[in-house]
């Protein structure tokens, strides 16, 4: 359930530290260690799954636990407005931790563009 090279599992488990804002049984989110926006915090299932490209059945109560405590957390933080869920899959998504995990972008300020036209195809 744990991959003992991955760093967020490390985190998991205590031995990286990290600004945690929301822990249980199941879920952990911490805040981003290179914030893009004035809220930025990150939310993995505590169980290693390297990416939405391996999510399996299994997962959907998982899944659906954080996708409902995303908008919970933001506005604790101080996302009253919105925000963006981002979740980097792969290399075509520019993966870079192989740790599922959700990225929660907000704060007070409008983000800028979901991606510059330029960019895919
Ligand atoms: P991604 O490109 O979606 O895989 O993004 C990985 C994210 O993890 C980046 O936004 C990093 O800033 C963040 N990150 C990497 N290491 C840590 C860490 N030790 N604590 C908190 N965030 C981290
Ligand atoms: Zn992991």
């Amino acid at each position: 359930m744990q991959d003992p090279n991955c760093i967020f599992c490390k985190i998991v488990r205590g031995d990286i530290p990290s600004r945690k804002l929301y822990e249980d049984q199941d879920v952990l989110a911490f805040h981003d260690i290179n914030p893009l926006a004035g809220v930025h915090f990150l939310m993995i299932p505590k169980d290693h799954v390297k990416s939405m490209m391996d999510l399996e059945e299994g997962h959907r109560n998982v899944m659906g636990k954080m996708m409902v405590l995303a908008p919970k957390l933001a506005r604790e933080q101080g996302s009253q407005e919105g925000f963006r869920l981002i979740v980097n899959t792969g290399r075509v998504g520019r993966q870079e931790v192989d740790h599922i995990h959700l990225h929660i972008i907000g704060g007070t300020q409008q983000l800028g563009a979901m991606l510059p036209r330029s960019q895919g195809g």
